[in-house]
């Protein structure tokens, strides 16, 4: 576990994916650049060959792929790597990057290919994080620009775009463009919370391979917070567990009280739940709790975002042109304003997701309790009444009812009011 993968916890399926890209990847390299053959390379001929092979348009006339090279593990020139925060979608991003620049073609982690990647500082890749604004228009035509040159490494161009939703859409545009007719040589790495529309464009979802990461088994999330974060073993036992293996939301229940206290919120439903007033009652407190939730977590950085436009915009000036600096300036607050509506209703539909994920978590408990399946339960603290709920309800009961919970989910997902849904999902939790 010391190649470049090895930081990510959980993930054999996209690691499998990987390292079969990185070394179709490399076998592509060498059946373009015959370097034993003495003979110096046919150019942009050798090139075209290279492009046409890489997108798997052409199998016959191109040069014969070597051995290595998987056709339906094959390479292509832009990537999506999704996961809810706290998968790994960066962690995963920069280790492909160091798989491709890898002098082996591996990802061995100790060449220098590798660990100039990691270290951020290989001349042939780079990495855009937007901090703060977004990832405007110009600086995605730079880059496009500059993606477009021959690696000097001799391997590959890769840029990699944390926060890909984070494009405006003009941005878009001209990262949909590069994409759709991609330098031989160049390869983006795009990392978003999800394929849908309010995350990444279709178009440019449909031109990508998409790599989903998903949330690591409790045992490796454990192992982790004692490892990295110096966590007492029992406590990082049970956060991940009450996390169900998602790495961020383990390590905040580890140390934070509040987060804690959400927590405690919302397993104390079940036992609320006592008529139909009550239940009601249940609804609103886990929706405005979800807002609460959800507010705390963008206010800081909507906040750092308008000061750091308003500085750029205040540099403007009140000479020659600064009206239409002005239309601009009006256009881009726009812009804000609505990238932090969206990213608003985001966080709160993910704070409500959590707690249904936590309330389906203890139905579970409650299922498998009544099956007397022998399975560790997901809330070992409450687990006590989750026993008490499966001999009420026995199997059945207790399946309906964690039925509920997911109906519920999948109806917010399909864009259901959350307050509907959630009214529902009280109602039938209740008459169970
Ligand atoms: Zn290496």
């Amino acid at each position: 576990m010391t190649d470049v993968f090895g930081d990510l916890v959980g993930q054999d399926e996209a690691v499998d994916t990987l390292r079969r890209a990185a070394a179709s990847a490399a076998a592509l390299l060498r059946a373009a650049v015959p370097v034993a053959a003495g003979a110096p390379a046919g150019g942009y001929d050798d090139l075209d060959a290279l492009a046409e092979e890489f997108d798997g348009t052409d199998a016959d006339s191109g040069p014969a792929p070597a051995a290595e090279a998987d056709p339906g593990a094959g390479m292509t020139h832009a990537w999506i790597f999704t996961g809810p925060p706290g998968s790994g979608r960066s962690v995963a991003a920069r280790a492909f990057a160091a798989a491709l620049q890898c002098v082996h073609g591996t990802g061995c982690g100790s060449c220098p290919g590798c660990h100039t990647t990691l270290t951020g500082t290989h001349a042939d890749v780079r990495l855009v994080v937007p901090d703060g604004l977004s990832i405007g228009v110009g600086e995605m035509r730079a880059l496009v620009l500059r993606a477009a040159s021959t690696p000097s490494g001799g391997r590959w161009q890769v840029v990699i775009i944390e926060d890909a939703d984070r494009l405006t859409e003009a941005a878009g545009n001209a990262l949909l463009k590069a994409i759709e007719e991609p330098p031989p040589r160049t390869v983006f790495l795009l990392c978003a919370p999800s394929t849908h529309p309010d995350d990444i464009s279709v178009t440019i979802r449909s031109r990508c391979r998409v790599v989903p990461l998903r949330q690591p088994p409790p045992a490796a999330v454990a192992e982790v917070l004692v490892r990295r974060d110096g966590i007492a073993p029992d406590v990082a036992e049970w956060a991940a567990a009450a996390a169900q293996g998602h790495v961020g939301r383990a390590r905040r229940l580890a140390r934070d009280p509040e987060a804690r206290q959400r927590r405690d919120a919302v397993l104390a439903v079940p036992r609320r739940l006592t008529g139909v007033g009550a239940a009601f009652d249940a609804a609103s407190a886990l929706i405005e709790a979800a807002e609460a939730e959800a507010a705390a977590s963008v206010v800081e950085i909507d906040e750092a975002e308008r000061t750091a436009l308003q500085t750029a915009l205040g540099a403007g000036g009140t000479g020659r042109g600064a009206a239409g600096a002005m239309r601009g300036a009006a256009g881009q607050l726009k812009d804000l304003e609505k990238r932090q509506k969206s990213r608003a209703t985001r966080a709160q539909r993910d704070a409500l997701d959590r707690a249904l994920v936590d309330l389906a978590g203890f139905y579970r408990d409650a299922l498998t309790m009544a099956l007397r399946a022998p399975v560790a339960p997901v809330h070992t603290d409450t687990a006590a009444l989750a026993g008490a709920g499966a001999q009420k309800w026995d199997a059945e009961g207790s399946l309906r009812r964690l039925e509920a919970v997911l109906e519920c989910r999948a109806a917010i997902e399909a864009n259901v009011k959350p307050r509907i849904a959630v009214e529902a999902m009280m109602l039938a939790l209740w008459r169970g």
